[in-house]
């Protein structure tokens, strides 16, 4: 019973125009980020996540402690591919949106642990798909697709209907997958379902895999950064997104949301990028600049597998749909991260002592 009133306390709207709405991967960078955000704003949240293992766990557990101790957001501990405690909380609750952001990240991670990919982001998204089916009152989904179904495709700004049947990794592969298996939701069960595809998010929080994280923990310690060149030759450069562009983007989706309950649901797939890709160089001397450092670069001169040279998202539909409008450039952006960091970690530095 005291669990269950924690779910349900979580999920109460400030007010009666607020939403109720369930986030998995809550305790993730853009989850947590999200989470916090909804219940600001009034909503009724309730966060899930199983908390794997895929990087720094104490981050984990400090963005907890943000979500739960600043924010009122209660999280469970749990997976996707429970099926039990899907149907328990959806039982208890009635959510009238998921925000579906739990998924095994990264690109490289995938030629170590394949199995991680399909058993989040395929099995768990079915699993919550047929639990989410079969409620009463179907609740709308927004979940995270990637810019990474994009691939190998070579015509940019990469705008919705372009080609994404060239994936270039396995993770990109697993995120097609759970559009095509999306579609097929909709298109049987009349469920109403948002797919987003983010291109490269950063920021404070943000993901220990990531470059932009892991070059400032180096060229702080003064540690060799290796950077890999694109395929053909070209350097590699990427859509970086500010993590509360992404966020706006998100709740927007949520309340922009064709519910179900309308008879036919509906299916959207929509960008949520910056428009102006910025090259790993540059990336690496926005840092140098913010950190006051150099970095001990070493150029390698060969791309990685999985990699793909440039991204860069046409918005048009964005701006349509969910009036999305991006407003942080990488320089300010990165300054927010930067700052966030060294607090961070002089701040655990400073409680181990
Ligand atoms: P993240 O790894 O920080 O967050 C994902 C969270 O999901 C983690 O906390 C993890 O513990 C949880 N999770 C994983 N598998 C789960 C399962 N089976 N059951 C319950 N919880 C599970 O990653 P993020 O950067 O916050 O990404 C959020 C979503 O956005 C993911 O779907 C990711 O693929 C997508 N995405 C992210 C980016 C980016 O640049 N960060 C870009 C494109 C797409």
């Amino acid at each position: 019973p005291a669990w269950e009133n924690r779910v349900k306390l979580s999920a109460k709207p400030r007010s009666c125009t607020g939403h109720t709405v369930l986030v998995t991967g809550a305790v993730g960078f853009i989850g947590a980020h999200a989470s916090v955000a909804l219940k600001r704003r009034g909503d009724g949240v309730v966060g899930l996540d199983n908390f794997n293992r895929y990087y720094d766990i104490t981050l984990k557990q400090s963005r907890k402690s943000k979500l739960v101790d600043r924010a009122g957001v209660f999280v469970v501990e749990g997976d996707i591919n429970d099926e039990v405690l899907l149907r328990r909380l959806f039982g208890l609750v009635h959510f009238t949106h998921v925000l579906h952001l739990a998924a095994q990240a990264g690109v490289r991670y995938a030629m170590i642990n394949p199995n991680s990919y399909i058993k989040s982001n395929i099995d768990g998204f079915v699993n919550l798909l047929e639990v989410v089916k079969s409620t009463i009152e179907q609740p709308a989904i927004v979940w995270a697709s990637s810019s990474s179904v994009y691939g190998l495709n070579s015509k940019v700004p990469f705008s919705e209907k372009d080609r994404t049947d060239q994936p270039a990794s396995l993770y990109a592969a697993t995120k097609k997958a759970g559009e095509e298996i999306a579609h097929a939701y909709y298109h049987i069960y009349g469920l109403s379902i948002t797919g987003l595809r983010f291109f490269t998010v950063y920021g404070p929080w943000g993901r220990p895999d990531m470059a932009y994280f892991f070059f400032t923990k180096d060229i702080l310690n003064q540690k060799q950064i290796s950077i890999f060149e694109g395929p053909n030759h070209g350097t590699i450069a990427r859509d970086f997104t500010y993590i509360d562009d992404i966020v706006k983007g998100c709740l927007s989706a949520i309340d922009t949301a064709n519910k179900s309950s309308k008879k036919k649901g509906e299916f959207r797939i929509i960008n949520l990028g910056n428009t102006s890709p910025v090259s790993v160089h540059k990336l690496v001397s926005t840092l140098e600049k913010l950190l006051k450092m150099k970095a001990k670069k070493k150029v390698v001169l060969m791309p990685r597998n999985g990699d793909v040279p440039l991204t860069h998202a046409n918005i048009s539909l964005a701006r349509m749909e969910l009036g999305y409008k991006p407003t942080m450039d990488l320089e300010m952006g990165l300054k927010k991260f930067v700052k966030w960091y060294l607090d961070y970690y002089d701040a655990k530095k400073k409680s181990s002592w």
